[in-house]
């Protein structure tokens, strides 16, 4: 045995879970396809429920997060051109979210895990996995044999094609559009995040600190990055996200990071087969529109290792066992946020029948306290259980 969790990804999920283990004396290897720089510098998500903020508060990796992360307290939904806030904190007895890069997270994470003597191997891709031997074969023949295997390699990875096909159930909803999402050196044009319904599609005002904003557009799915060149973008952000006041303005800026990202829903269950868990994207997708993706990333490490702790102090099973329904029942929770906030914000082919359908949705959504409250709930994320 050359360890005893072998972790495949460096990503939030693989990178927390190392962390988790290590504090609590539980050896265990990283394996990362990519460099450090380039992980370190790519650009998703950037909204933190309460639970993750608390949990990488508590655990010592929390401390630029805490100096740096932009706490809001409630969101814009702006239809109609007009702007109606949702008092998050308000409806949810004090609980926020906090606006900070989820390459920032990486990078606490990386100098968590390097301060705390690694292993933490780059360039290392793992190329096969046996889930009963557990053996993970890696890079130019490398080969780590672990007694679990964490797969948190993303969505594209090998743990989940590890799991025999017929042992693996998959849900998927592919949607008919994606997002242009743009990094602007441009000051925020509001304190909160923006959700825009406008007949021309979907728009989001976001930040990442109080100097660069995050931008998004719905956009066809098959749709060229090169047919958005940065005046038409911000033409389009303009427009769809006006106030029939005209006292909306969104400050422009200079454009460094542009890209388009599918919206997508997935999950495979159940999340172990034998010795392999798959954590995170490996195991499931979610649309970006509830900024959930990350954090339901933390959520399935944190049940985890706290089912690994039981495991390696006492040969206890019973929290591996449940691993995977105990993930699950949150991550359909979060499939169902996400699809709803997803449904009821973006033009779907022009359908007034449907677009009448959204605008009472929103309407509701703003009029009634209830339902206000429960999507304030699902957004500043319920709470996670007993690590
Ligand atoms: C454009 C975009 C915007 C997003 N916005 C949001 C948002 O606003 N809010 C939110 O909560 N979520 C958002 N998400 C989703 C969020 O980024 C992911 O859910 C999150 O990264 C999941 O973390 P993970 O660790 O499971 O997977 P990943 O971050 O994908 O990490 C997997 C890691 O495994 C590595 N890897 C892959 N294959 C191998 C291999 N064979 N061997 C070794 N390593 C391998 C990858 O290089 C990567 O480092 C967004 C995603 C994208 C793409």
């Amino acid at each position: 045995m050359d360890t005893q969790v072998g972790i495949v990804g460096a990503g939030p999920a693989g990178l927390l879970l190392a962390h988790l283990l290590g504090r609590a004396g539980i050896d265990c290897v990283v394996l990362e396809a990519r460099s450090r720089d380039y992980v370190e510098q790519r650009v998703r998500a950037g909204v933190l429920e309460q639970g993750t903020v608390d949990v990488l508060t508590e655990t010592g990796v929390g401390d630029r997060l805490q100096r740096e992360g932009m706490v809001h307290h409630g969101i814009e939904l702006r239809f109609g051109g007009e702007g109606h806030r949702i008092a998050m904190s308000e409806l949810t007895g004090g609980r926020a979210i906090t606006v900070y890069g989820q390459q920032e997270v990486v990078k606490d994470l990386i100098a968590a895990r390097l301060d705390a003597g690694g292993p933490l191997e780059f360039e290392a891709g793992a190329t096969e996995i046996d889930p009963s031997g557990g053996v993970v074969r890696y890079g130019d023949g490398g080969e780590l044999r672990c007694a679990i295997v964490a797969g948190c390699d993303g969505f594209h990875g090998v743990a989940r094609a590890a799991v025999p096909e017929a042992a693996l159930t998959v849900y998927e909803r592919e949607y008919p559009f994606a997002w242009l999402g743009i990094l602007a050196r441009a000051a925020p044009s509001s304190e909160e995040l923006i959700y825009t319904h406008h007949e021309r599609g979907f728009a989001l005002h976001s930040m990442r600190s109080h100097e660069v904003t995050r931008n998004y557009l719905q956009v066809a799915p098959d749709e060229d990055v090169e047919a958005w060149p940065d005046e038409r973008i911000w033409e389009e952000l303009q427009t769809r996200m006006a106030l029939a006041d005209g006292s909306f303005t969104l400050d422009e800026g200079e454009i460094f990071e542009k890209g388009i990202a599918p919206m997508r829903s997935f999950v495979a269950e159940p999340m172990r087969h034998d010795r392999l868990f798959l954590a995170g994207d490996a195991a499931h997708i979610v649309p970006a529109t509830g900024a959930k993706g990350l954090n339901l990333a933390v959520a399935d490490v944190r049940v985890l290792a706290r089912g690994l702790r039981a495991f390696f102090a006492h040969g206890d099973e019973a929290g591996l066992d449940a691993y995977s329904e105990r993930c699950l029942r949150r991550v359909w929770r979060v499939q169902h946020f996400s699809w709803w906030m997803t449904q009821m914000l973006h033009r779907t082919g022009g359908d007034p029948f449907e677009a009448q359908l959204q605008r009472s949705q929103l309407d509701y959504v703003v009029r009634s306290r209830a339902a206000a409250t429960s999507l304030a709930e699902n957004y500043v994320g319920t709470e996670l259980e007993d690590a």
